[in-house]
Formats: C-alpha cells, sequence, structure tokens
C-alpha cells in the first residue's frame, strides 16, 4: 500500500469515526425504541436476506447451507430475539443497598453506553461474528464501526450492503479492507474494541487501544482439548466430536476439536469409531462430499500442509489426508500420536486434521492440557463424576463442556469468551450487553444525615465520636 492509499485509509477511518461520534453524541441511540429498533431490524435483516447471507457464505467457505444457517443465521436471529427480550431489564439501573457512611442514601448501578466502538471481525463465521457483537453493542446503545475480515470478501461486501439498510446508518458504519484499513481504525480513539481473531494480532490490537486507554475484548482462539474416557457411550461421543471439528467449517472453528487425548489401550476403539463416523457423514468420497466447507484459502491451505508435512507427524496418518488442491479440499483426517514439540501440536490447526494424543491414564490427560496456552474451550467426554470434577477444577479454558463439543456457545445464560491466550472479557446474552456498557455507580443522598466529624477543625471531640 502506497503512502496515497495509507493517507486516504486514514482519512477514511476518521470521517466514519467523527460521523459516528456526532450521532452518538445527538443522544438517540440512548432510548430503549432506538436500541429496539436497531434489534429488530438486524432480526429482519438475517431473516430475510437469508438467501443472500448464505450464497456469500458459499462464496467465501463453500460452506454448507444447513451450516450456513443453523450456525450462522439461526444464532442472530437468536440474540436478536434474546436482546429484544430482556433489553429492559438489562437496561433497569440495579437498586443496591446504601452504605452506612452514606445514610441516608439511594444507590444505584447504572448501565450507560460506551460511546462508539469498534468491532473487528473473522473470516471464519463472517457474519454471526460480525453481527453478534453489534447485536450487544447496539442493545447497550452504541454507534458501531464494524470492520468485517477481507478474507470472507463475499460476507464483507455483503455487510456493507446490508447493514445501513436495515439499521441506522448513522450509527453503524462498514469499513471493508484488510490490514491498512483496519490499521487506520486503530490509530483512532475509541471508547471499546471488540476484536474476534487470532492472538498474534489480539496483542497488536492491544497495543493500540493502550495508546488511548481503550478497553478491549478479545475474542481468540487457541487448541481446544477433547479429553475421551473409555466409560463413554462411543457411537455418540464419535459423533459429537465430529460434528464439532469438521461439522463446524470444516474444523476452522474457534471451539472446534483440536486434539484429542485417550488412553493407549481406548485409542484403537475411539479410532475405528470415528472412521466409521467420518464414513456415516462424508461417505467414500469426502472431497466430493457437500457437506464440508472447504479450506477458506490457499495462505491456509499451505500452511495446514506444512502442518501435515511436518517429518515427525506424515508418519501418523491414521485416516483420511486426501487432498484437493485446487479445490482448497482436505479430507477429514486422523493422526495417531503426534508428538507433543510438533508444530502441529505447538500451534492452533484451525482445519480438518484432528491428531489423536495417547496417555497411560486418563488422569494424565490434565497434564497434557495444562503443558499448553488456556484455550478457548475444552472438553471432556466421560461418565465418572469424579474425573468430571477434577477436570473443571483443573483445566483452566474460556468454556468447559462435558459429553459434547463445540454447543455450550448457543446457551445464551453462558459467558463465551477466552481465558489468558484464548482472550479476554466475554459476550452473548446479558454479557454482551454487559460488555459494551459502562457500570455507573450513582449515589443519591439527601441535605439530612450530617456527620460534624467529617468536617475541619478535626478536634479530638469529634474524633471520639467516631
Ligand atoms: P482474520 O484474518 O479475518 O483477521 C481478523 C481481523 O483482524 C480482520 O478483520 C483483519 O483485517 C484484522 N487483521 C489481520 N491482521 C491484522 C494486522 N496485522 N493488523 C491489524 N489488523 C489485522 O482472522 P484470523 O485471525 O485468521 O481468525 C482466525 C482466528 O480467530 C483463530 O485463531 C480462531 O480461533 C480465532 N477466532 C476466535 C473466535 C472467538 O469467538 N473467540 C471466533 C472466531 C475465530
Amino acid at each position: 500500500m502506497d503512502a496515497e492509499a495509507a493517507a486516504a485509509a486514514a482519512a477514511t477511518a476518521v470521517e466514519e469515526r467523527e460521523r459516528l461520534r456526532r450521532s452518538f453524541a445527538s443522544g438517540r441511540t440512548r432510548p430503549a425504541a432506538w436500541r429496539e429498533a436497531q434489534l429488530r431490524g438486524l432480526l429482519r435483516m438475517a431473516a430475510e436476506r437469508e438467501d443472500d447471507i448464505c450464497a456469500a457464505l458459499h462464496a467465501d467457505l463453500a460452506k454448507p447451507l444447513t451450516e450456513c444457517y443453523v450456525h450462522e443465521i439461526s444464532l442472530v436471529i437468536s440474540s436478536c430475539k434474546f436482546a429484544l427480550k430482556n433489553l429492559k431489564k438489562w437496561m433497569k439501573p440495579r437498586k443496591v443497598p446504601g452504605g452506612l457512611l452514606t445514610f441516608p442514601s439511594a444507590a444505584s448501578v447504572a448501565a450507560e453506553p460506551l460511546g462508539v466502538v469498534l468491532v473487528i471481525s473473522a473470516w471464519n463465521y463472517p457474519f454471526l461474528l460480525a453481527i453478534d457483537p453489534v447485536v450487544g453493542a447496539f442493545a447497550a446503545g452504541n454507534a458501531v464501526a464494524l470492520k468485517p475480515s477481507e478474507v470472507a470478501p463475499a460476507t464483507s461486501l455483503l455487510l456493507a450492503d446490508l447493514l445501513p439498510r436495515y439499521v441506522d446508518p448513522s450509527c453503524v458504519r462498514v469499513v471493508q479492507g484488510g490490514i491498512p484499513e483496519t490499521t487506520a481504525l486503530l490509530e483512532l480513539q475509541w471508547d471499546k474494541i471488540f476484536y474476534t481473531g487470532n492472538s498474534r494480532v489480539g496483542r497488536i490490537v492491544m497495543s493500540y487501544a493502550a495508546n488511548h486507554l481503550t478497553p478491549v475484548v478479545l475474542e481468540l482462539g487457541g487448541k481446544c482439548p477433547v479429553v475421551v474416557d473409555s466409560d463413554v457411550n462411543l457411537h455418540v461421543a464419535a459423533k459429537r466430536i465430529a460434528a464439532g471439528k469438521w461439522g463446524c467449517n470444516s474444523g476452522q472453528a474457534c471451539v472446534s476439536p483440536d486434539y484429542v487425548v485417550t488412553t493407549k489401550s481406548f485409542a484403537p476403539k475411539l479410532l475405528e469409531s470415528l472412521k466409521r463416523v467420518l464414513f456415516e457423514f462424508y461417505g467414500e468420497e469426502p472431497l466430493r462430499s457437500p457437506d464440508l466447507s472447504r479450506v477458506v484459502n490457499s495462505n491456509h491451505f499451505n500452511r495446514l500442509m506444512a502442518l501435515m508435512d511436518d517429518y515427525s507427524v506424515s508418519g501418523n496418518v491414521a485416516f483420511g489426508g486426501q487432498i484437493d488442491e485446487r479445490r482448497l479440499r482436505i479430507a477429514p483426517t486422523l493422526l495417531l500420536d503426534v508428538p507433543l514439540d510438533s508444530a502441529m501440536m505447538k500451534e492452533e490447526i484451525f482445519g480438518p486434521l484432528l491428531p489423536i494424543i495417547t496417555v497411560d491414564k486418563i488422569g494424565e490427560s490434565f497434564a497434557v492440557i495444562n503443558s499448553m496456552p488456556k484455550p478457548l474451550a475444552a472438553y471432556l467426554f466421560s461418565n465418572d463424576g469424579q474425573l468430571k470434577q477434577q477436570f473443571e477444577r483443573t483445566v483452566s479454558a474460556g468454556g468447559i463442556m462435558f459429553n459434547d463439543t463445540g454447543i455450550h456457545l448457543t446457551n445464551p445464560n453462558l459467558p463465551f469468551g477466552g481465558v489468558g491466550e484464548s482472550g479476554m472479557g466475554a459476550y452473548h446474552g446479558a454479557f454482551s450487553f454487559d460488555a459494551f456498557s459502562h457500570r455507573k455507580a450513582v449515589l443519591d443522598r439527601s441535605f439530612l444525615g450530617e456527620a460534624r466529624a467529617r468536617y475541619p477543625p478535626y478536634t479530638p471531640a469529634k474524633l471520639a465520636i467516631l
């Protein structure tokens, strides 16, 4: 990008931010009626433009229609409905007990919009990850600059076209583009930055935010482990692991299982069951299956190939491994006993490869997980109550789930966010509202309740009263 283009990106960023600032300053975003109208607009957009959204997602990722609807559109619809149902409750100031030292007084905690917020979203669920934070930002009464991912250009273009038609165009601006455009936005002061993406860029976002003391939510990724005990319903477990992996954008999902840990003795049974399920799901020619997304682009395809071609890993393919480079397809692939120091076990895989690590005793799996950075999600398949308790106590992750994968994020009563390397802050349901609100302390005193000891001159007699 030359200097002229960089200057243009910077000018656009300033212009859009100023426009949003003026709209927010006008006070229009504060009333519940405005917020409800925006949520209804987003709801209508998701429902009315389903075909266009699916077409864009298909162009960007060859995402199967069912996944487009169930994993993106319907989740946006549920988010909007949940926010509409609860908005008045969320907006209401919360009364809290007045303190003894402030007696008599009325105390409350008021939710205040932050102002003008920047949402930067990722390519893998490019509709959901762009709109879901906007639901929270609007519910909380903010104006929003949205920067969709350039890696999903069809969805980015569609969002730029649709959003201003369905919601107040003076309070949402979609800025398209890549790193230079995102950088131009990051150089400005915002009232919050909500970033979804990888942790390398998360660090960049946070360092820009530090210049303005801008608070951030960082929705990052990581290696999500799945521990499988031997007492499980194996077929159900295998189906749920496969659905969370290949059934979620071919493993290009932040909560997809990244690796499995099981015992040496149980691994062959689990492997057989996973193979059977993969055959049931995708048939004999998975590269031709319409139910598997493709790898998003050749950069990511080459990255995944490099993980597979690593000399320490290439001999460990236990199933799959077929590729179609031209169509950016990789068949569901299982690898057994991949070394923990291989790149495949050091980096987030984010694709259709699933290594299986074996340990002598299932309890040892916790040490494997804890030897790596904290993941966004961690899963345990087991019927053993004690093992579950131990997992919950020992494993730190954004969220944990027993006996399933991925779908914990559909519960709007649970916060969705990472910890440590997988991010900071959370959203979904009321947590989205909170993420985009300031909790303002409000104390209302009367003119009664004068304590003379408070005022100078501080005499021994006054001190004695205290
Ligand atoms: P991406 O390449 O789409 O990047 C995300 C955003 O960051 C884009 O809008 C892009 O313009 C911007 N960006 C990229 N490089 C930049 C730079 N150098 N400076 C400034 N801005 C930059 O997405 P990605 O990072 O490849 O997404 C995949 C990652 O996101 C995975 O790690 C995944 O686990 C994580 N993820 C997390 C969640 C979650 O909710 N926690 C959801 C989806 C994906």
